[in-house]
């Protein structure tokens, strides 16, 4: 049985508690998670600030950089096992994996190597009473050690989308990956000792959230800041245990995405787009479309095509390459989106596609799978347009004039992010400044360049990733006001 073992101090360390890592895939047991105790996560913590005071807090930032870049060519080189571990963990199709999660593990670690050496900071000059004046200017040191606590539906991506900025910042950091999916978090450890990353700069810690890891983790005073991405409900909980010391958090959580399709819409791009927001990755992507709006004249054709989509998806198993749609990650995710599927048809829906699990054959009964669902039939009201799901599941609700979907699309405690269909530029910029998110998608949707800023408004976020926007929370920017 393969066993997972939390990464502390460039060694792998077994513990005497374990738990079972099943896939999805089917339900069977594929390895044993050691679970890191208080003492695995203080010594984790430790070993981090010992790493600071050691190599890599004296390298210049070319050095670092040259070393990140090797760690991304290292997880290129070893894609097929990273690729392995990842589609095992979460049961997703190897077509996704290979396309999204892989090569965005690699070039979190590039990307931000390019973001640190090319980041200028800030210079005044200024005038002072005696004639002689003073210059300003600002410098950027590490925070320290960093608590990276991470989400299951995007493991590596998500994970590195942290870990390579602050490491390009000259931290250290503890990560604790989610309990579903530990493998790839500790593959990397590997990697970052193949390429000559210094022994406690990268730490990985296996277990839960309340009373293990997680809660140990963010709890230590020695964790000098914290960022997450999950459940709000989560991130409530950890900025609470980060308002201990006062130490900064770095949040990306929950989501009720709008998309807003006009009726001068190019409908096979909005189909196209829609069909992915809705399904890919089994609806486990934050910024997918659980809310759909569709103006009326065209909601009967968009509806039927949005189905025939559906419809046409081919659930199955990562490695056949016709595979579109995996299961969910676990079969208590699966009870959860099961009970929105009822709680739908109880308050009213119409199932237009799915609404159940899907027939499977063999051991993958055994899995988590379920049916891609679309619903109509709901208002604003209703449970499933309110609450995040987190499935492969949407309602499709008409509207009748833009003042009206806007009001609608905000009405949410979220507000990660919005995409919006339409032909006409200034109805695009128009209400695309007006939505309440932190991303708004114009006639597509995940199109992503990394320099941009990424997060969430209202609930779903506190700060933003990506490009320069991560190197607010990775550094302290320090000014240095000189008198002449
Ligand atoms: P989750 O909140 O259940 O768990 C996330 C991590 O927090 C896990 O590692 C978990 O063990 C840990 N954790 C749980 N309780 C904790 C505690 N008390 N103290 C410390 N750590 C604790 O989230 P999930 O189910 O893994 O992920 C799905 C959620 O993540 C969805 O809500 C989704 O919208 C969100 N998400 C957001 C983004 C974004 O960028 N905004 C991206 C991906 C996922």
């Amino acid at each position: 049985m393969k066993q997972i073992l939390n990464f502390i101090n460039g060694e792998f360390v077994s513990t005497g508690k374990q738990f079972e890592k099943r896939t999805p895939l089917d339900n069977s047991i594929i390895g044993m998670v050691h679970e890191a105790g208080k003492t695995e996560v203080d010594a984790a913590v430790q070993a981090a600030h010992d790493a600071l005071k050691g190599p890599w807090g004296k390298m210049t930032v070319v050095e670092r950089t040259d070393i990140l870049n090797k760690v991304a060519d290292e997880i290129t080189r070893r894609f097929d096992e990273f690729l392995e571990a990842e589609c095992a963990d979460t049961g997703k199709p190897k077509s996704l994996a290979s396309h999204i999660d892989i090569p965005r593990g690699a070039a979190n670690f590039k990307i931000f190597a390019d973001v640190i050496k090319n980041a200028p900071t800030e210079f005044f000059e200024m005038a002072t009473p005696d004639g002689k004046g003073a210059l300003n200017y600002a410098i950027r040191r590490p925070v320290g050690v960093v608590g990276v606590v991470c989400p299951w539906n995007l493991p590596l991506l998500l994970m590195t989308w942290k870990v390579g900025p602050a490491l390009a910042c000259g931290n250290a950091v503890v990560v604790k990956p989610s309990e579903e999916t530990p493998s790839t978090a500790t593959l990397l450890g590997e990697v970052m000792n193949a390429c000559g990353v210094p022994k406690g700069v990268y730490n990985v810690v296996h277990g839960f959230g309340p009373n293990s890891a997680g809660e140990f983790l963010t709890t230590n005073q020695g964790v000098n800041a914290i960022t997450f991405t999950g459940e709000t409900r989560t991130g409530e909980i950890i900025n609470k245990a980060a308002a201990h010391g006062s130490r900064p958090v770095s949040l990306e959580m929950g989501g009720k995405n709008p998309g807003i399709v006009f009726a001068d819409c190019d409908m096979d791009v909005a189909i196209e787009a829609t069909i992915r927001s809705c399904f890919a990755n089994c609806g486990q992507v934050c910024l997918g479309t659980e809310r759909l709006y569709v103006e009326r004249p065209i909601f009967d054709e968009f509806v039927a095509r949005l189905k025939a989509g559906a419809e046409k998806l081919k659930l199955g198993v990562p490695s056949d390459p016709a595979t579109n749609m995996g299961p969910l990650v676990s079969q208590e995710h699966r009870d959860k989106v099961l009970s929105y599927y009822k709680k739908a048809v109880d308050e009213g829906a119409t199932v237009v596609t799915g609404g159940g699990i899907p027939k499977m054959p063999g051991e993958l009964a055994n899995g988590a799978w379920v049916q891609p669902t679309i619903w109509i039939g709901l208002d604003d009201s209703a449970t499933v347009v309110r609450e995040e799901i987190f499935g492969p599941c949407t309602t499709v609700m008409p509207f009748d004039s833009e003042d009206e979907v806007i009001k609608r699309a905000n009405n949410t405690t979220y507000g990660l992010a919005a995409s919006v269909f339409t032909q006409n530029i200034n109805r695009a910029h128009r209400v695309a400044a007006q939505m309440e998110v932190g991303l708004v998608w114009v006639n597509s949707w995940f199109l992503r360049d990394l320099r941009t800023p990424f997060g969430g408004a209202k609930q779903s976020g506190i700060g933003r990733e990506g490009g320069v926007h991560s190197l607010e929370f990775y550094t302290e920017l320090k000014n240095i006001c000189i008198k002449l």
